[in-house]
Parts: structure tokens; sequence; C-alpha cells
């Protein structure tokens, strides 16, 4: 399972129907919202660097 970065609910990569790839990483969403909101701002989300 993967973490949703947005709202840190469990998505699961093989049936995860939003996802975003953010310098080389994938990442995967529960929702539209959530996607949108990262694409929008991913590093207040993944809070690296
Ligand atoms: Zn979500």
């Amino acid at each position: 399972m993967a973490i949703d970065p947005v709202c840190k609910m469990e998505v699961d990569e093989k049936t995860a129907k939003f996802k975003s790839v953010y310098k080389g990483e994938t990442y995967y969403f529960c929702a539209p919202g959530c996607k949108k909101a990262f694409e929008e701002k991913p590093e207040g989300y993944i809070g690296q660097e």
C-alpha cells in the first residue's frame, strides 16, 4: 500500500486511479481533490529538503 501524501490514507497502487509523478517518485491519491492539492503544492505535502 502507498500513503496518500495529502490526507495520509492508504491507497492500493494496483487500483489507484489518481497518481502523480513528482521528481521521479510516483504518489498515489484517494481522490481527485487530493491529487489536485498535491500538484498545486507538492513540497507542502512531501516535506523533504
Ligand atoms: Zn486523499
